[in-house]
């Protein structure tokens, strides 16, 4: 077996294990457990309520940490479309970069030796802002996604796009935004026309992965109809689709 030696458990630990928040923005420590973390961030952001009820079953979210889950997980696509930020600490050295900007390739993340992940920031939307996150699954509990994506919009009072971030987890090697189609809409009218348009760009930004959880046709198809179904729940032109555990009973 490989030599990992030194491990440090660094469970519990009080420095990592704090939820604050200061001007709008909560620091989540990297030793919060997702149950901790989510009593907060489902108060303040509701639309994040869904995806912690579909992350592992209740043991994996009570012993999950929000630290753990940025190297290897369901998190980082909406942290990343909230535009959150992330501590890394080496000794008394801090450096804040963007989340979106850690994740480099495959396995392969914006870390030094010996420096570890201690917060994650999140900024709290502003109350006109949009925000969904949804997960694709093949059962709806404890599953590994096949895809995920999360939209944050911001519209100016003339129905155009002002801002939107929309990242993606299982398109890519890594957590990634979806940058070529967040150009087609930003400017435009948030309308169905100008999200049908916008699908076209998904090519650009993606060329996801066959692999035991979906094809990449499937992925390619769901990650498009992910974005017209955050159009269609921003509007209000159609009834929204998330299922509730007890009607997917
Ligand atoms: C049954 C089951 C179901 C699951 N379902 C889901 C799911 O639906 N969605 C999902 O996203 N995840 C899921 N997971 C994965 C689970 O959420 C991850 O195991 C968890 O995110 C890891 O957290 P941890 O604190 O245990 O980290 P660890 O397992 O201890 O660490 C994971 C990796 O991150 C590194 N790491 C941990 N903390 C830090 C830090 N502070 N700084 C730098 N590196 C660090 C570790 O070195 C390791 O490489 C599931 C796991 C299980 C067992």
């Amino acid at each position: 077996m490989r030599d990992i030696s030194p491990a440090i458990f660094i469970g519990n630990l009080p420095g990592l294990c704090a939820v604050t928040e200061e001007n709008g923005i909560i620091s989540i420590g990297a030793g919060v457990t997702y149950t901790e973390a989510f009593s907060t961030l489902s108060k303040r952001i509701p639309a994040l309520g869904p995806l912690f009820d579909r992350i592992g079953g209740e043991q994996v979210r009570n012993m999950g940490t929000i630290g753990g889950n940025v190297a290897n997980g369901d998190t980082p696509p909406p942290l990343i479309a909230l535009g959150a930020r992330l501590t890394l600490r080496k000794g008394k050295k801090r450096r804040t970069i963007p989340l979106q900007d850690f994740f480099i390739a495959y396995g392969k993340q914006d870390r030094q030796p010996g420096e570890f992940v201690e917060a994650v920031h999140v900024p709290v939307p502003a109350k006109d802002v949009k925000f969904a996150v949804y997960k694709i699954t093949k059962r709806r509990d404890e599953d590994i996604t096949a895809t995920l994506g999360a939209f944050c919009l911001a519209l100016a009072k003339d129905g155009t796009v002002a801002d939107i971030r929309i990242a993606y987890g299982g398109m890519a090697a890594t957590p990634k935004r979806a940058s070529a189609v967040e150009q087609a809409l930003i400017g435009k009218i948030w309308s169905e026309a100008t999200v049908e348009a916008a699908m076209a760009e998904y090519a650009k930004d993606f060329t996801p992965l066959t692999d035991m959880r979906a094809t990449a046709e499937y992925r390619a198809l769901a990650a498009k109809n992910l974005l017209l179904r955050f159009y269609v729940e921003t509007t209000g032109t159609k009834a929204p689709f998330q299922v509730s555990r007890s009607e997917a009973a």
